[in-house]
């Protein structure tokens, strides 16, 4: 199978000429934080980064690549938990720094028009001042950047009532590695004409096109909004509390359910927050719930904290100001980084029916206990979607190494037959490619492989990204190897 070539000082003068080389670099210094993203034990090389401008600069950049067959990683914060943004293969990392703009909030039409490096937070707060609401919130939300959440599919608390990234992407602009540009969708809530190319480039993680424009759906914002915490005794009977939640015909804009052990890990880091009662069970539920009319929200509220009472809760507590409400969610938003700094770890984002929470977090108990790894499990439980964080704590490199594959692979497989999903939010990327057949089977495989030659025949596009290998393009299984 034919490889890559390598970025040539001609090809870095071509780059230049098309972006100006205040705007192409190879210094080291530059592209070693290029080199990776959040996701732990994973650092590759670009040769070269390009900071375009313009669709045009993307469109001369992709097509300096594709004749010379080299490399494409799209890259906006680098906030990714799947490898999506690491260059395996080298070549040119392809920036979205300087495309950062908010192009349009139009209020006739609720509609917001952006450029893919724009900060998520800054959209939400752009339409928050102007009455409207961007609901799709990962935790990252303060520096992760809208086209890495729409090539990711980003979800976040909020989703369980709002719907995730897909759900507000009405249109998109891409670049094919042709360079040629695509208009997908528009300023449209209705539209068949053809096949839905919107819904394919969203979530395909940098490997089909590389995004240059994005038209997100807005809603009214919330006015009113409640959040209460919810203490158990045990980790069961909180996981086995969502879905009574949801039966009592509520549905919360937020479900999170927190173990105590991931409470502990963001109390060491920001200090105490979350009120005593709730510190000290086994885990709780923190739940909010929203809207515009304050009647009828506090008829929601009771509810769903009848429904935790109903189904267990030792207590539930009420945030009292909105302030405090802030607190609480800064806590929540801090466990992911907290838990990973705790020592080595592998995150699986596994997502499952609502109902089969406590079974999901049974399976990941069943694998782990007798190999004697320890994981702290916590997340967006209202949307089934669980981070398993396993740890490595003290246990030797060699046998981490040996037996933490076998073990994501039987809880993929318990998580499957469930009906559970590899992953809920974080993407496939790199780390998790090698588990996908444990989902898909061949057909499906075979056709999202042809999608991808359809889009990327020259396969330059994120390579080694997504897809299991074995086909196509040769991609190193040994990224130790690729580790500087
Ligand atoms: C502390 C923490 C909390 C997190 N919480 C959540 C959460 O609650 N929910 C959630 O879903 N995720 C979460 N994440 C994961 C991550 O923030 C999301 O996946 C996010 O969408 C990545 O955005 P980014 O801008 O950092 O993209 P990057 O990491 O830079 O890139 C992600 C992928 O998008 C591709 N890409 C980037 N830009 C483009 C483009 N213009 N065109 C085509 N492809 C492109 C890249 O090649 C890569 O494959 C969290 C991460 C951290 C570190």
């Amino acid at each position: 199978v034919a490889g890559f070539a390598r970025v040539e000082p001609e090809l870095v003068r071509a780059l230049e000429a098309a972006l100006g080389a205040a705007n192409v670099t190879t210094d080291r210094a530059v592209l070693e934080p290029l080199g990776r993203d959040e996701t732990e034990d994973l650092h590759g090389w670009p040769e070269v980064a390009c900071f375009p401008a313009t669709t045009e600069e993307v469109s001369a950049v992709l097509r300096l690549a594709n004749e010379a067959n080299v490399p494409i990683v799209p890259r906006a914060a680098g906030s990714g938990l799947s490898g999506g943004a690491v260059p395996v293969h080298g070549g040119i990392v392809l920036s979205v720094k300087r495309l950062d703009r908010i192009l349009e909030i139009d209020e006739e039409n609720l509609i917001a028009t952006v450029e893919p490096g724009v900060i998520t937070e800054k959209l939400q707060q752009a339409v928050e001042e102007k009455g409207l609401f961007y609901p799709p919130d990962p935790a990252s939300k303060s520096w992760c950047n809208l086209g890495g959440n729409v090539a990711e599919n980003a979800g976040g608390p909020r989703c369980v009532k709002y719907g995730v990234t897909k759900d507000y992407v009405l249109g998109l602009e891409a670049v094919l590695p042709s360079g040629e540009v695509v208009k997908t969708g528009g300023k449209l809530r209705k539209d068949v004409t053809g096949y839905d190319l919107t819904r394919l480039l969203v979530g395909s993680e940098g490997t089909l096109a590389f995004l240059t424009k994005i038209i997100l759906e807005l809603v009214p914002y919330p006015q009113e909004r409640r959040t209460l915490m919810a203490p158990f005794a045990s980790v069961r009977e909180a996981a086995a509390a969502v879905a009574r939640v949801f039966q009592a015909r509520v549905t919360p804009c937020a479900c999170e359910l927190l173990t105590k052990a991931a409470i502990a890990a963001a109390e060491t880091r920001i200090g105490p927050g979350f009120p005593p009662e709730v510190s000290g069970a086994e885990a709780c539920l923190l739940l909010e719930v929203d809207g515009s009319d304050a009647d009828a929200l506090e008829k929601d509220f009771l509810r769903v904290g009848e429904a935790c009472l109903a189904a267990g809760a030792q207590d539930v507590l009420v945030a009292q100001s909105p302030e405090r409400a802030r607190e609480l969610w800064r806590i929540r938003r801090t466990v992911g980084e907290a838990v990973k700094r705790l020592c080595r770890y592998r995150e699986l984002d596994v997502a499952v029916p609502r109902s089969r929470v406590p079974d999901a977090l049974d399976a990941v108990d069943s694998v782990l206990g007798p190999l004697g790894i320890r994981h702290i499990s916590y997340g967006h439980a209202g949307d089934g979607n669980l981070h398993v964080n396993i740890l490595k704590d003290a246990l030797p490199d060699a046998e981490w190494t040996e037996k933490l594959p076998r073990a994501c692979a039987a809880i993929i497989e318990k998580v499957v037959a469930l009906g559970g999903t590899i992953s809920g939010e974080h993407g496939i990327g790199l780390v998790q490619k090698d588990l996908m057949p444990l989902q898909l089977g061949a057909a499906e495989l075979r056709l999202m492989r042809e999608i991808k030659r359809v889009f990327d025949p020259r396969g330059i596009m994120n390579p080694g990204k997504l897809l299991p290998d074995g086909e196509g393009r040769l991609i190193a299984r040994d990224l130790t190897r690729r580790i500087c």
